[in-house]
């Protein structure tokens, strides 16, 4: 089963991050990597995917009536390319990486007559735009995997189509020595102590990420004689908006008083390590739609505190595999970090119980396998239904 994997732009997120565990533990299926020159191909190459690159295109939609039909403009151009390159690849499935990339992708399905699988990342947009789109994917997807509950709701209605895959992760592979030395190694490098309490955010920095919050939660924590170091994990990507709340959380660190506690780290490739240095991770997202981060810290035995919206609640039974609080309030989050931090039983059961609920739930291999499933699922789908046209044709001759 040759698999052409599409993604539209070459930024990595967790969507990327995604895309390329996964493929990596497919055993029947050949996944081969379509996407514009970046760092996303970069990576992909060094994971020696096959690659097959494509022209990049301005991604970012707008108001502005010129630069909206250009942009459409530009992903009809994109469709089109990536409909002749799969062909050219023998794909027998096309698997796109996002709702706008599934869309991409179907535009020239009457050329291609590859099946498409449409990979949704994201909650759905609301209002006639969403109504659109859903109408569009029941039309023209073959298959539609959603992340989560919330990002599946509105697609319920594709019936067996729509399949709910959560992301997998590959469960810690580290001894207790090497998760001693990681701890020493990283801590010396973020210059923060050895013994001290760490909590650590990791993702793209974006006001919707809310480590404003985590900031916010630290500075509690201090005032109440906790010594505690926060250790802000990512970069911001895709908006200028990113750009500036970066600037803002560098100004609230200062006028709170706990720059000095705080570790802006900016983009790094090792979070297992980082996740075995910290003592805690913390979500503080509004309407996660799922959270890759989650799983790779419980992967690790480091317990989360994470917001209760989006998809998180499907990860993390609050109380035994971390703890779960309701999105901006920094009491309740204060509270729940105290609450393990202070309870050395407490923290150990939940990091146990973090890995068996990976081992259990969110393995990669679990989510390779269910992935092929639907694609050959989909595959089927398609030949059975040129099968029904050819056996209906020869019956009207
Ligand atoms: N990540 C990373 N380095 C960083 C920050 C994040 O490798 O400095 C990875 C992280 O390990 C996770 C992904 O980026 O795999 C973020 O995925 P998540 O679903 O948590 O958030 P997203 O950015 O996709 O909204």
């Amino acid at each position: 089963m040759r698999v052409a994997y599409y993604n539209h732009t070459s930024a990595v997120s967790g969507a990327e991050i995604n895309l390329m565990v996964t493929a990596k533990h497919y055993t029947k299926a050949h996944p081969i990597i379509f996407a514009p020159e970046g760092e996303l191909l970069d990576r992909a190459r060094k994971d020696w995917f096959e690659v097959v690159p494509l022209p990049s295109y301005n991604a970012r939609l707008s108001r502005n009536p010129f630069r909206l039909a250009a942009g459409a403009a530009g992903m009809v151009r994109a469709g089109y390319q990536l409909a002749k390159a799969a062909a050219e690849q023998k794909a027998d499935v096309i698997h796109a990486n996002s709702l706008r990339a599934g869309m991409m992708a179907s535009l020239f399905y009457w050329r291609h007559r590859i099946p498409v699988v449409w990979h949704l990342h994201d909650i759905p947009p609301k209002g006639l735009i969403g109504k659109t789109i859903r109408l569009y994917a029941s039309l023209a997807a073959q298959s539609v995997i959603a992340i989560s509950e919330p990002v599946m709701r509105d697609y319920k209605k594709l019936g067996n189509r729509v399949h709910l895959v959560h992301n997998g992760t590959v469960l810690s592979e580290y001894t207790e020595k090497e998760k001693a030395y990681s701890r020493e190694k990283i801590r010396t490098e973020l210059n923060t102590p050895q013994e001290g309490r760490v909590m650590t955010i990791i993702g793209q920095i974006a006001p919707w990420k809310r480590q404003a919050d985590a900031i916010r939660a630290l500075h509690a924590l201090l005032e109440e004689g906790k010594e505690s170091y926060l250790w802000i994990v990512g970069e911001p990507k895709f908006r200028e908006e990113n750009e500036r709340y970066l600037e803002e959380l560098h100004l609230l660190a200062e006028q709170l008083k706990v720059e000095k506690y705080v570790r802006f780290t900016g983009f790094r490739e090792d979070i297992d390590e980082v996740c075995c240095a910290a003592d805690l991770l913390l979500l503080c997202s509004e309407n996660e739609p799922f959270g890759r981060v989650i799983i790779e810290a419980m992967a690790q035995g480091t317990p989360v505190v994470a917001t209760s919206g989006g998809g998180v609640s499907e990860i993390i039974q609050h109380g035994q595999s971390g703890m779960l609080y309701a999105t901006g309030n920094i009491l309740e989050l204060v509270h729940r970090i105290k609450a393990i931090e202070g309870d050395k039983q407490l923290y150990k059961q939940i990091s146990m119980n973090s890995m068996d609920r990976i081992k259990e739930h969110f393995s990669i291999e679990q989510a390779a396998a269910k992935t092929e499933q639907i694609y050959r699922q989909a595959i089927n789908g398609v030949l059975g239904k040129a099968e029904e046209l050819r056996q209906s044709k020869g019956v009207a001759k």
